[in-house]
């Protein structure tokens, strides 16, 4: 039985035996619901889950069906944005590896009481000079845009004043004084100010990251959002998503902001006058009405704010992972789910214009593959990806632009560096090499990437 028809989770070792409430039972046919996409109709939740499934009046998912799906998916993407793809010239920043959250899905995180007391610790936490100095390098080499996303490291706190809260606070809230560690990640506003400069773009501070950044008090979402975007952030990654339904979130992620409060969180980062995007991390433990579920959230909140300017599905990597060592499941999505995640994104988010392909995710020749299934993004060069190589993902660190040309090319689509919010694009002539970055504050089209 493929992993997208899972009734609920069952790990006898663990004496886990939990019923899902939503399960990919519906009263739509596959028939309706393709016809439906094609007529470019807004798909429901029910729909979604039959596109998904490659209908539910049985299990495993139908190859011909799946080819129909992607074949609509792959014309609306050609009708909407044509046959650019896109890319960015970025550095991730993950500031520090410290983290207690605990979810089961994280192979990144090193627990804080490790940390601090292993000689050689197995992670890393960069002071904001560090940080500082690591953009520096990457500006050098022509990045327009630096990723910011960590753990919830204990003494990291949102500015000077929430420091002072936390020091004084009689709640129970995960903080320590950073004098309890090796080294001292500053606060989110220094980190930020740190790495904005020279007018390169600053992406970060997940709503999980906003939570962490405002815990003992009874600061708003919103205001949070304000005084990063003062420090220089200018938009906000929509990770730590992870599945929208709490009965999955309860599983592999408890500690973690509830679906409801991931949403005000990118609505508050939203009103703050930031820009977003939206994940979903699928092929764990939940199941096609799930990952529908999950994208109509996203469609609703684009409706209310008109700020999500992608969508990118990230496909579980499960090596090394807890979920995968306790028993939770033995793989990830197979490259079928892969396809079919990437056409129904496609359909269902009618008013998102951009769905990105991963090759962090799922190596050159798969992440090609989803390009024809309806996605139109192939994120950015990367220039160092710990999450995902950590959790034991295989596909490298980082991405040449010649590396882009020739394999955006080798499927008979457009080359286009972009700016992270897609508005400055630049066609790349793969008959003109050689081929570098022009968009960043000092890129100048040298090949360094
Ligand atoms: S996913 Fe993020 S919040 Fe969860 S354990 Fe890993 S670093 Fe911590």
């Amino acid at each position: 039985m493929a992993d997208g028809f899972r009734l609920g989770v069952t790990v006898p070792e663990l004496d886990v035996d939990i019923e899902y409430d939503h399960v990919p039972i519906t009263d739509q046919s596959f028939e309706n619901a393709l016809e439906r996409a094609k007529n470019k109709e807004r798909l429901s939740v029910a729909d979604g889950i039959e596109l998904i499934t490659t209908g539910t009046e049985k299990p495993g998912i139908d190859p011909e069906r799946k080819a129909q799906v992607i074949d609509i998916a792959n014309q609306r993407r050609a009708e909407i944005v044509g046959d650019e793809v896109t890319f960015v010239a970025n550095l991730n920043n993950n500031i520090t590896t410290v983290c207690d959250a605990g979810c089961l899905f994280c192979n990144f995180s090193t627990p804080s009481c490790e940390y601090r007391n292993a000689d050689n610790p197995a992670g890393y936490t960069r002071t904001p000079a560090e940080s500082r100095e690591l953009v520096d390098t990457a500006l050098d080499r022509g990045i327009s845009e630096v990723t910011v996303a960590s753990g919830l490291h204990p003494s990291l706190a949102l500015d000077g004043e929430h420091k002072e809260i936390l020091r004084n606070t009689d709640e129970l809230v995960r903080y320590e004084p950073p004098k309890s560690y090796p080294d001292d990640p500053g606060t989110y506003t220094e980190q930020i100010d740190a790495i904005s400069f020279d007018g390169l773009h600053v992406h970060g501070i997940t709503p999980e990251e906003a939570t962490h950044a405002s815990r003992g008090t009874d600061w708003e979402y919103v205001d949070v959002y304000r005084r990063l975007a003062d420090a220089g952030l200018d938009s906000v990654p929509g990770t730590a998503a992870e599945i929208l339904v709490d009965e999955v979130r309860d599983v592999i992620c408890s500690n973690k902001v509830s679906a409801d409060d991931w949403m005000h969180a990118m609505e508050a980062a939203a009103t703050a006058g930031l820009e977003i995007t939206a994940t979903i991390l699928y092929g764990h433990i939940e199941n096609a009405a799930h990952r529908v579920l999950h994208l109509q959230k996203i469609r609703r909140l684009q409706e209310r704010t008109g700020s999500i300017r992608e969508f990118i599905p990230l496909s579980f990597v499960h090596h090394n992972t807890p979920l995968y060592e306790q028993g939770y499941l033995s793989e990830g999505a197979t490259p079928a789910e892969d396809e079919l995640m990437v056409a129904v994104s496609r359909l269902f988010l009618d008013n998102i214009d951009h769905i990105q392909a991963s090759w962090v995710k799922h190596g050159d020749g798969r992440s090609l593959n989803l390009l024809t299934c309806g996605a139109d993004d192939y994120m950015g060069t990367l220039l160092s990806e710990e999450i995902t190589k950590r959790a034991g993902g295989d596909h490298g660190e980082y991405r040449t632009f010649k590396d882009y040309v020739d394999m955006i090319t080798s499927i008979g689509r457009i080359p286009v560096e972009r700016s992270t919010d897609y508005r400055t694009r630049r066609r790349i002539d793969p008959d003109d090499p050689p081929f570098g970055p022009t968009i960043g504050p000092r890129a100048d089209g040298s090949p360094i990437l």
